[in-house]
């Protein structure tokens, strides 16, 4: 049943279910605090989480760790889950925040408002896109952007990788030795600016670039046959639907205190690659997920005291 229904605020909204967010609904709801966790997904980024190969232990690679957190989560009595949902915006009330989501999802209450005291924000990062034709309608048919993950997919054929020299520069030379391996033929493009387009029908099958001229003017195109293309263009975070309720730093990432994932508003907390923090990986992520938690546990409690009078 819905906060928004009964009247009753939950104590905590914990968005994103990656290793942060899980780590922090984990904690908060074994004290009996009353958690709502809303994500789109157990376990992170989408793309191939099996490829990620110093996860946490062994046994909890990837698509089994998402496995097992939903497994461990379920019928936890202070906890709602709701899968499938996007948060679009967190407004602050006087009694807390509505955290707004954008309809859709597994629950019966999604596009409603879930009402909390405080909220923690573990909404992780996204790979930056190249915003051009083709790329939306041909991802996952040909386009990537993890080359760790799919370079498998494409033994004997001809890629293109499209980078940016200034961003995801080590995941670029750490994925094209990987390519190496396995593609016929790799074609490093350095200048973004000068993709077009990215063609193709049901699978990618060139990518138009501009050459002569300055970035995307002047010059003349010509058609590059390919049967892949990698996007690295580094990642950004998650952030748009916070816009308007925190200051976020130039890149866009949520500033916390490194000490306990507090923000500059109350009753705020963030976690995880979102924070733009030092070392982003999901071991880190677990950890400060669950430092913010606790942090969190402490600020409500506080809170109650001082409600208390
Ligand atoms: C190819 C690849 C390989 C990696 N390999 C390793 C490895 O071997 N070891 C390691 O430790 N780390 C690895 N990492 C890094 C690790 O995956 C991340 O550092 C970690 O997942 C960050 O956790 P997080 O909880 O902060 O964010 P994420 O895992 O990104 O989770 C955030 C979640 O929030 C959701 N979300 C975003 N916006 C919203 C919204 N508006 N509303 C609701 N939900 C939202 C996202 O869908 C996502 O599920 C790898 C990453 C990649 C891409």
């Amino acid at each position: 049943m819905s906060a928004t229904k009964t009247g009753t605020p939950y104590d905590a909204a914990v968005i994103g279910a990656g290793p942060a967010g899980v780590a922090a609904a984990d904690l908060l709801s074994s004290r009996g605090i009353r958690t709502v966790l809303i994500g789109e997904r157990f376990g992170g980024p989408p793309g191939k989480p099996d490829s990620r190969r110093d996860w946490l232990a062994p046994v909890l690679r990837g698509t089994a760790l998402a496995k097992a957190a939903k497994a461990h989560l379920a019928g936890v009595p202070s906890l709602t889950v709701r899968l499938g949902s996007r948060v679009s915006a967190i407004r602050r009330e006087q009694r807390g925040f509505a955290v707004e989501t954008d309809g859709g999802g597994d629950s019966e209450d999604s596009g409603d408002a879930y009402r909390t005291r405080v909220v923690l924000i573990a909404t992780g990062t996204s790979p930056k896109r190249l915003d051009i034709p083709g790329e939306q309608p041909l991802s996952d048919r040909g386009v990537s952007y993890c080359i760790v993950c799919d370079a498998p997919y494409f033994a004997g054929k001809r890629v293109v990788v499209i980078c940016d020299e200034a961003d995801g520069g080590e995941e670029t030379v750490e994925g094209l030795a990987e390519l190496r391996k396995h593609a016929r033929t790799v074609t490093l493009i350095t200048d973004p600016g000068t993709v077009r387009a990215i063609e193709g029908d049901r699978r990618v099958k060139a990518v138009r670039v501009r050459k002569g001229g300055k970035g995307r003017q002047g010059g003349k195109d010509v058609e590059l046959k390919t049967d892949g293309v990698f996007v690295q263009l580094g990642r950004s975070p998650n952030t748009g639907p916070f816009r308007d309720l925190l200051k976020l730093d130039k890149a866009g990432h949520v500033p916390a205190d490194p000490g306990s994932g507090a923000t500059k508003v109350p009753g705020v907390f963030a976690a995880g690659d979102v924070t733009g923090g030092p070392y982003p990986s999901a071991r880190v992520a677990f950890g400060e997920g669950t430092r913010a938690a606790l942090a969190l546990a402490e600020y409500l409690s506080r809170d109650s005291e001082r409600k208390r009078g």
